[in-house]
């Protein structure tokens, strides 16, 4: 089996969008800006990312804060 031609490899995925994040809870876009109001009392490191509107991402059902997750 011989290799003629590599033209067939130049296939690009398209860019993934750099905000293409969303919360795994309630789906909403996320950002990458921490929220606004946080719960020192919880003894959870702030966020670092929140819904659009400064608040919270969802918490898991183990009380955890959400990780936000690409958008498919
Ligand atoms: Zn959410």
């Amino acid at each position: 089996m011989s290799i003629t031609s590599t033209a067939t490899a130049a296939i690009t995925e398209p860019p993934v969008a750099p905000n293409a994040l969303i919360c795994p809870g309630c789906g909403e876009d996320v950002i990458p800006v921490p929220p606004a109001f946080w719960r020192l009392a919880d003894g959870l490191p702030t966020a670092t990312f929140s819904h659009c509107d400064r608040s919270a991402l969802c918490r898991t059902r183990v009380g955890d804060v959400a990780e936000p997750v690409e958008a498919r």
